[in-house]
């Protein structure tokens, strides 16, 4: 039997906004425990939650961003339930109706696209933590979290492998970051994902019963949470037996996936609107003034750069990974359209490598968008050749100066004087005569021996083209004596 894999996904983005969704204590990542929980996160009785205007912003922000219904008015709920983390024994969130419903991401699928449907993006409070490791046979609880504000956006079941699964998060990932949305920082728990999946026959309309992961915290682990769960659902259903809707834990120790809880129903949280929060009420000018603000888009930006800098889709694909990626880009070629190949080389490979290797942001660069444009310049007017510009790129990492400061300071200047160029080549050519008389029976590859040579001869710094063009000439006419 051949399976069909059926997954829809539940992200929780937590929204940058200064202080939390329902008051004003600081939502800053990392301070002390229990530091920046105040009254209304910590449930004393007789507080009351005050709307944090912010949060609704940005959830707006997001859905006119995919293309989604903004509703006018939406309404806040209480889903009862108890956790040691959760003082109120009730979570604020929204329910019956969310400020966002609807909209799309669309995912590149081997070189065509899929369009992924998002059910609904709802407003929420986070819980507190509780923490098990620094206290024997305790646990602590820091409230820190408790109130931050959360975007929680669900997508319909439109994905088929995890890799459709991978696809859309990292789309939804940049999307957020791009948006000024939500840092997205997966470590830190600012975009955090719980993966529902289910199996089905090939051609079967109907969907299997499904089962909810969570616990999965990098792109990695989703896609080895799905691959796991994928196999043990057909393994269930092959051997006779049958999946049970319930939430699973991911242990990436393990690698594999363990019962959680039986999954609730809606009404074991016994929603209802929460008196202390009247609905949420938008303005159409509200609105308007967000989607002014919507910077361009991932994909608009896609299009423009391949139309714009004739760049073929790989490349701008990897420009526009992030905002930042992009203005850098775009301000290293500033006005010299005409090098935007070599900008985009220089990128996404010499650039690309440096940064991974020391761990650094693009932001976080030695080596400016400006630096790299005048390098560029360097190697279009002869110069420097490509190869001594990935020697000055280097010394430039390393702070040793300006692109025209470091070919001064190690005299790493193009040899483009054809005079100089020849008397190099006369003087490796005759040290050479046994490579000569192996050139002249025919055998071509000799010829990159002699390049090698004056290379040597040079540091590099002979021009290449020129090296060529006057090393033919010098063997054709000492073969043809
Ligand atoms: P709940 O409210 O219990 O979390 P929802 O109906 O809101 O359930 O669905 C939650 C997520 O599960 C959605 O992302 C949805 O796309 C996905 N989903 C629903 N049914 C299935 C299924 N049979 N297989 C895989 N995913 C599913
Ligand atoms: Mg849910």
């Amino acid at each position: 039997m051949t399976w069909e894999t059926v997954i829809g996904l539940e992200v929780h983005v937590q929204l940058s906004t200064k202080s939390k969704i329902f008051s004003s204590a600081s939502t800053r990542y990392g301070a002390d425990p229990n530091t920046q929980a105040c009254e209304v996160d910590i449930a004393l009785p007789g507080v009351l939650p005050v709307m944090n205007l912010e949060a609704a912003h940005l959830a707006v922000k997001f859905g006119l961003a995919v293309g989604a219904e903004i509703n006018r008015r939406s309404v806040f709920a209480r889903k009862n339930y108890f956790y040691p983390d959760l003082p109120k024994g009730y979570q604020i969130s929204q329910y019956e109706i969310p400020i966002v419903s609807g909209g799309q991401i669309v995912i590149e699928k081997n070189g065509s696209q899929k369009t992924i449907g998002i059910t609904r993006a709802h407003l929420e409070e986070d819980a507190g933590k509780s923490l098990h490791e620094d206290f024997h046979g305790m646990s602590g609880i820091d409230l820190n979290r408790a109130g931050t504000p959360l975007l929680e956006i669900v997508s319909e079941p439109d994905m088929r492998s995890p890799a459709e699964a991978i696809a859309y998060l990292r789309k939804l990932h940049m999307l957020v970051r791009y948006l000024d949305v939500s840092d997205a920082n997966m470590q830190e728990g600012s975009f955090r994902c719980d993966a529902n999946v289910s199996v089905r026959p090939q051609g079967q309309k109907e969907f299997g019963t499904r089962t909810e992961l969570k616990n999965i915290n990098s792109f990695r682990f989703v896609e080895k949470a799905l691959q796991f769960e994928i196999e043990r659902q057909i393994d269930v259903i092959e051997d006779g037996g049958e999946v049970i809707q319930e939430t699973r834990l991911y242990d990436p120790d393990r690698g594999e996936t363990r019962p959680m809880r039986t999954k609730e129903d809606a009404h074991d949280y016994r929603y209802f609107p929460d008196p202390d929060l009247p609905p949420l009420q938008l303005s159409e000018q509200f609105i308007e003034e967000v989607r002014n603000e919507l910077p361009e888009l991932p994909d608009a930006k896609k299009l423009r750069f391949i139309d714009q800098y004739h760049l073929n889709p790989d490349d701008a694909e990897q420009l526009i990974i992030s905002k930042d990626t992009a203005d850098y880009f775009e301000s290293a070629v500033s006005s010299d359209v005409g090098s935007a190949k070599t900008v985009a080389n220089w990128i996404n490979t010499e650039l690309a490598s440096y940064l991974n290797e020391e761990n650094k942001t693009i932001k976080e660069s030695p080596v400016s968008a400006d630096m790299l444009r005048q390098l560029i310049r360097r190697i279009q007017d002869n110069t420097i050749s490509g190869k001594i510009a990935k020697e000055v790129f280097k010394a430039m990492w390393a702070g040793q100066g300006s692109v025209d400061d470091i070919i001064e300071q190690k005299g790493l200047k193009q040899i483009t004087d054809n005079a100089a160029i020849e008397k190099i080549i006369e003087e490796v050519l005759a040290k050479s005569s046994a490579q000569i008389e192996q050139y002249k029976s025919g055998q071509e590859k000799v010829f990159g021996y002699f390049v090698g040579q004056v290379m040597k001869a040079t540091q590099g710094k002979a021009n290449p083209q020129q090296v060529n063009t006057i090393l033919r000439e010098k063997l054709k006419s000492s073969s043809g004596r």
